[in-house]
């Protein structure tokens, strides 16, 4: 089986893709993931992306291909692509290398993924990767219903893990969110619509439970495709 997982920032696609690799037995392969091991190593690839990733942009098609090329050839198959392709020339080179099973798309309205976002703290202390959130949402948007219960810590704000206050980071303010939200919907719809042309098949999910629920959702949408 080989998926991509496509979605926006914060839509919880690290999250599920972890609970299929994990229910279905695939590999996880995300290029973010790579990028930022290699820049914490700094490997001869890490010092080469380092400064893309520090600015935001994204990193030349010849490296990220390489790297996702190296991948597939070792695995072979039964993957899912967490943040590849994000241009259209990856995806007409990963297309062209190997067959790709099935899309599976996250939908969110926007106005929820910056509610959510924005809810989200984390662990001041460095060495800790305790994540909340603080937002309760339950509300009806254009017929979706979406129930995203918060993730409290058990003492107000402090870190479970640790004890350490809980801070919000900076790229989740509101106005940064925006901003990465619009950058996704612009780098994302040129690649959907070329990938929707090709032929592949697109499951469509919508963010608006808890991600148990939506992988397992995910699973079952497959088993009807036969993928
Ligand atoms: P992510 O965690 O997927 O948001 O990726 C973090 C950063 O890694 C991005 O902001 C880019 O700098 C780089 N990156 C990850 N995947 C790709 C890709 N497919 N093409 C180009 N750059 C990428």
């Amino acid at each position: 089986m080989r998926l991509i997982i496509f979605g926006p920032p914060g839509s919880g696609k690290g999250t599920y893709s972890a609970k299929l690799k994990e229910k279905l037995g695939i590999e996880k392969i995300s290029t973010g993931d790579i990028f930022r091991a290699e820049v914490k190593k700094q490997s001869d690839l890490g010092k080469k992306v380092e400064n893309y990733l520090k600015q935001g942009l994204l990193v030349p098609d010849e490296i990220v291909i390489e790297v996702v090329k190296n991948i597939i050839d070792k695995i072979k198959d039964n993957f899912i692509l967490d943040g590849f392709p994000r241009t259209v020339k990856q995806a007409e080179w990963l297309l062209n290398y190997t067959k790709i099973d099935a899309v599976i798309k996250i939908n969110v309205h926007d106005e929820i993924l910056i509610e959510k976002i924005s809810a989200r703290r984390i662990c001041s202390n460095p060495n800790c990767d305790g994540n909340y959130n603080i937002a309760f949402i339950d509300k009806v948007i254009d017929g979706i219903h979406y129930y995203l219960p918060p993730l409290l810590p058990k003492e107000d704000m402090k870190c479970d893990k640790c004890g350490s206050p809980l801070i919000q980071r900076d790229d989740d303010k509101p106005e940064v969110v925006k901003k990465r939200l619009e950058i996704y919907h612009q780098q994302t719809k040129p690649v959907e619509e070329f990938l929707r042309k090709s032929g592949v098949k697109f499951i469509e999910i919508w963010m608006n439970k808890e991600p148990e629920k939506i992988a397992n959702e995910i699973i079952e949408k497959l088993k009807e495709l036969k993928v």
